[in-house]
């Protein structure tokens, strides 16, 4: 039995243990191996009931075989599922509008799951060239040693341009279509509704990394993806103290995701994804916050002599802004919502964007991204240094990109601490 949230356990057998009181005298190791079972409340627990546990028992051999076999709902064993693990996945599927979810123990735990989940050796993908880096080697290096080749199509100024370029690269032996609702670090849009369109037309699914918008900010299955998948560790756990990832979508797709997951290990662990799902319950506000400041912030950076270019989807100079602001959310202020991160390009070479970095005093040089703190890169010496000067052109990266992830501090002290640095360079 799968326990649902109205669902309630008042039968003991569910703890079945050796009843230290009648089957006395037991020795003391057995009696601490076998403590009482612990009592399961009635109510509703407000707060999410972390399952630490590896193992569930059963009444008997056969419920064991029928569970394992499928044949009956329940929890065997926390690495196939887990109870704290499925809430904080159900609770994204619901913030995504999606049937079913399931939790991994990192972004690329979900992506890379998902693509052996759903793809065979002779299939092809086809994917926008702008990816985080470890999708891209998963694409590019990982899976063609296992027959699954993938097409890169970079993204051309001009909505119909880019998904007409995907549909002419897919094949008869493509099985699915790949992007990223913002793409790291250019911040630029995915053509959801096109491209969802093109998978139609092809019969394959389309998979959308939304880790950049979170579901906040666009939710990719309203404009027609089959499946989303996110690194929680970003804006959904938001605190920057806890690593996981989810995959959200149909339950067919999603139970074809599980089961690979399964074989090959990929869970989220319940301690995690008791932070992961605390962190969840204050997103909306978090990630408003996050754009509200963001587009201050991106709007003062552009504004400054010593910036080249700021790219960020709020501001009307960015060539996706208006396909962002059809797919993207309005907030509760009753203004659309770009996400937190700003690519700043100060003029100079890679040394003015490494300068820039290390005289900030608010923002901190750090990876990743989505957290309370504001966090800075260079982009060309971290996330994107396999890339040489000429593909970092071809892909909108200047030699002193500095990707900015703005974080909950107030806008005017970022502004301030920023222009400080730019002032010096
Ligand atoms: N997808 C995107 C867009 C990312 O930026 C990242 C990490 O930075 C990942 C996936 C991978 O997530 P994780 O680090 O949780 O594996």
């Amino acid at each position: 039995m799968r326990l649902g949230q109205n669902d309630r356990v008042t039968d003991p057998r569910a703890f079945r243990r050796p009843d230290t009181k009648t089957l006395s005298p037991r020795a003391i190791s057995t009696r601490a191996a076998h403590p009482p079972a612990p009592t399961v409340p009635a109510q509703p627990p407000v707060g999410l009931p972390v399952y630490r546990t590896a193992v569930y028992g059963f009444d008997s051999m056969q419920d064991y075989a029928d569970v394992l076999g499928g044949r009956t709902a329940g929890y065997v064993y926390s690495r196939i599922d887990n109870p704290t693990s499925d809430a904080f996945a159900a609770a994204v599927a619901a913030l995504e509008g999606a049937e079913a979810g399931q939790p991994f123990a990192s972004g690329m735990a979900a992506i890379s799951t998902t693509l052996l989940g759903l793809l065979n050796a002779g299939d092809h993908v086809v994917a926008q060239a702008e990816l985080y880096g470890g999708t891209f080697a998963l694409l590019s290096s990982v899976l063609p040693r296992f027959g699954i080749t993938c097409t890169l199509v970079p993204k051309r100024d001009g909505v119909e341009t880019s998904s007409r370029d995907v549909a002419a690269a897919v094949r008869p032996e493509t099985a699915l279509i790949y992007a990223e609702t913002v793409a790291n670090p250019t911040m630029s849009v995915a053509d959801l509704p096109g491209l969802s369109a093109v998978a139609r037309a092809a019969g394959v699914s389309l998979v959308v990394d939304s880790t950049f918008a979170s579901p906040v900010v666009c939710r990719p299955m309203e404009w027609g993806a089959d499946l989303v998948v996110h690194s929680a560790t970003k804006y959904i756990g938001g605190h920057s103290d806890s690593s996981g990832g989810v995959v959200v979508g149909g339950a067919e797709l999603v139970s074809r995701v599980r089961a690979m997951r399964a074989e090959l290990g990929a869970m989220l662990s319940p301690d995690e994804a008791f932070l992961l799902h605390r962190g969840l319950q204050t997103l909306p506000l978090r990630v408003e916050r996050h754009s509200t400041s963001a587009l201050a912030f991106a709007t003062a950076m552009a504004a400054h002599p010593s910036v080249a270019s700021v790219m960020y989807p709020g501001l009307s100079s960015h060539p996706d802004h208006e396909l962002a602001r059809s797919l993207f959310s309005v907030g509760e202020a009753g203004t659309t919502m770009y996400g937190g991160c700003v690519l700043v390009t100060p003029r100079g070479d890679a040394s003015a964007g490494l300068a820039l970095c290390d005289a900030l005093t608010i923002g901190r040089v750090a990876t990743s991204l989505g957290g309370v703190h504001t966090v800075v890169s260079h982009v060309p010496s971290t996330t994107h240094r396999q890339l040489d000067d000429t593909a970092l052109a071809a892909a909108g990266i200047g030699p002193a990109a500095v990707r900015v992830s703005v974080g909950l501090e107030d806008s005017a002290d970022l502004v301030a601490d920023f222009t400080q640095a730019l002032d010096r360079l």
